[in-house]
């Protein structure tokens, strides 16, 4: 890391641990909107590592792994898969406070943790509905969903369906200011091919604020460029 970088991100970390609102706290540290040289940050193997790296080429190892430590957020929950990690937990709190003083909005948690065996059915269904093919492009296999790790929220506006987030003024807030609680939307815009998956503005993906905020001052769009892995456009041929 460069020193330059180390004392910017030690400055913006410094300050994100205070109680303030970090949106209203936080100046955007990029001088002169310039993108900081990316970095390459290692993914970690353990399933329970908030920088664990997810996706069609690569599953939880192993694939029935789940988490043992999942907590209910103090956020609104539209379903039964309500929970997260302690981290995530915390980290979604303070972004839904965060968001709904800035927007006048309510946040809520549409889904959180799913099991292996519950993604496996809703895998089924959409396949059942969509065809493999089409399924692939907005459904995880099991084994291979961010939601399986306790470390994934898709969030939604209060009274919109979550696949209408992106055009909320909730959405807005959130992917702008999502890294400053160390969560990246996982499946951005335009990088399809990278994730292989369809944009998903309400799936937040938790890394912690290091990371998050090294991805947010380096302009890198994917975990799969900041872990300089090559992109998982596909599963891999059986
Ligand atoms: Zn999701």
């Amino acid at each position: 890391m460069t020193t330059v970088l180390a004392g910017v991100l030690a400055g913006v970390l410094a300050v994100a641990g205070t109680a303030a609102p970090a949106s209203a706290t936080l100046p955007d540290p990029r001088p002169g909107g310039d993108p900081i040289p990316a970095r390459t940050w290692a993914p970690s193997q353990d399933p329970a590592a908030p920088t664990v790296l997810v996706n069609k080429a690569r599953p939880l190892s192993p694939t029935s792994w789940a988490p043992d430590d999942l907590v209910r957020p103090d956020v609104r929950a539209l379903g039964e898969h309500d929970r997260l990690r302690p981290d995530a937990a915390r980290a979604l709190e303070r972004l839904a406070a965060d968001a709904r003083d800035a927007t006048g909005h309510e946040l809520v948690l549409a889904s959180g943790y799913r099991s292996v065996e519950y993604q496996a059915r809703l895998y089924a269904r959409y396949v059942d509905g969509h065809g493999r093919r089409d399924a692939d492009t907005f459904s995880a296999r099991p084994g291979h969903s961010e939601h399986q790790t306790g470390l994934a929220a898709d969030v939604a506006e209060a009274g919109t369906p979550y696949t209408d987030l992106g055009s909320t003024e909730t959405g807005r807030w959130v992917a702008s200011q999502a890294w400053r609680y160390g969560f990246v939307v996982r499946y951005p815009e335009g990088q399809e091919a990278v994730t292989g998956y369809s944009p998903e503005p309400w799936h937040l993906r938790y890394v912690g604020t290091e990371l998050a905020t090294g991805m947010h001052l380096a302009g890198t769009a994917t975990l799969e460029e900041a872990f300089g892995v090559g992109p998982a456009p596909d599963y891999p041929a059986r």
